[in-house]
C-alpha cells in the first residue's frame, strides 16, 4: 500500500520515534511523505522513502494531489493544533480528499497505533480492490 506522512515541526520528532516503533510495519510498503518529514524518517529508519517538496514549498499540496487521484491507501499526518506555522500545510484540504476517498488517515499519534495495527492485520486490504496499483 502506498502510505504518506507530514508532520508539522513540532511533531517531527514524534514520526521519526513512530516510524522507527512501526519500521517493520513500514517497510512492507511505499512510502511517500514531505520533504523535511521524509529526510529526518528516512535517516533514522533507513526506510526508502519519496520525498516531495517540503511543506512550505508544496509537498503537501503534491500529495493532495496523489491523494485526489486515489493513489494513497493511508495518510498519516500528525498535525500540530496549538502553533503551526501559517506556512506548514493546512489540514483542511488533505483531509476533505481524504474523506472523498474513503482513505483512512491519523492526525495524532493514538489513531496513527490503530490504523497501523489494523494495516498489520489486514483490515485495510479492501485498498487494494479501490487502487489495485501499490507503489503508483
Ligand atoms: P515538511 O512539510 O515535512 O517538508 O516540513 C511539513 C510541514 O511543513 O510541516
Amino acid at each position: 500500500m502506498n502510505i504518506a506522512l507530514i508532520a508539522h515541526d513540532t511533531k517531527k520528532e514524534l514520526m521519526v520515534q513512530f516510524c522507527i516503533a512501526y519500521c517493520s510495519v513500514l517497510a512492507q510498503h511505499s512510502l511517500t511523505a514531505t520533504g523535511t518529514t521524509g529526510k529526518l524518517v528516512s535517516e533514522a529508519t533507513g526506510l526508502p522513502i519519496q520525498k516531495c517538496l517540503s511543506g512550505t514549498h508544496g509537498g503537501d499540496q503534491q500529495i493532495a494531489a496523489r491523494i485526489a487521484c486515489n493513489e494513497i491507501d493511508l495518510l498519516l499526518f500528525f498535525r500540530d493544533p496549538i502553533s503551526a506555522k501559517p506556512s506548514e500545510p493546512n489540514e483542511m484540504n488533505l483531509l476533505r480528499l481524504c474523506d472523498v476517498h474513503n482513505i483512512p488517515v491519523a492526525t495524532n499519534i493514538a489513531t496513527a497505533e490503530v490504523l497501523i495495527h489494523g494495516l498489520e492485520r489486514g483490515d485495510l486490504d479492501w485498498r487494494n480492490i479501490v487502487n489495485p496499483h501499490p507503489g503508483v
